[in-house]
């Protein structure tokens, strides 16, 4: 339980830009990224600029690749739909454009916590596998 917390200058600046490239190689793009921490069992969201540490006790963790749910394009699709919808009505007001858009930006927004959640959930499952095979 009580680890030595400061073993994190192990890592290297070489390990650290294979890292890097391997990330960008992955093809998994995008804002966040899943970082699962196996001494909280915990997975954390980052921005994908940020070092893959656990957002709870900093420790290093490991990048875990979560595939985007439907979730995320369902609510893709809902801003879209939305977005086209006040285009084409092409409302004078500013007040009713919003109100309009409003019932699909609730809907789109629902949708990707939902999306967000699932993936978290996904990447807490294959973290802990992970953590299974490598001990
Ligand atoms: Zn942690």
């Amino acid at each position: 339980m009580n680890r030595n917390s400061h073993g994190g200058a192990r890592a290297g600046p070489a390990t650290r830009a294979a890292e890097k490239s391997l990330s960008r190689g992955g093809g998994s793009h995008g804002p966040v990224k899943y970082v699962y921490c196996p001494s909280c069992d915990e997975v954390s969201v980052l921005s994908s600029m940020e070092d893959d540490r656990c957002q709870r006790c900093r420790r290093p963790a490991f990048p875990v690749r979560v595939s985007r749910r439907w979730q995320y394009w369902a609510s893709a699709g809902v801003l879209l739909a939305g977005t086209a919808l006040v285009v084409v009505t092409d409302l004078p007001q500013v007040e009713l454009r919003f109100g309009l858009l409003l019932p699909f930006l609730l809907v789109a927004f629902s949708l990707s916590t939902w999306g967000l959640r699932a993936a978290k959930a996904g990447a807490l499952a294959r973290g802990r596998a992970g953590r299974a095979r490598t001990g």
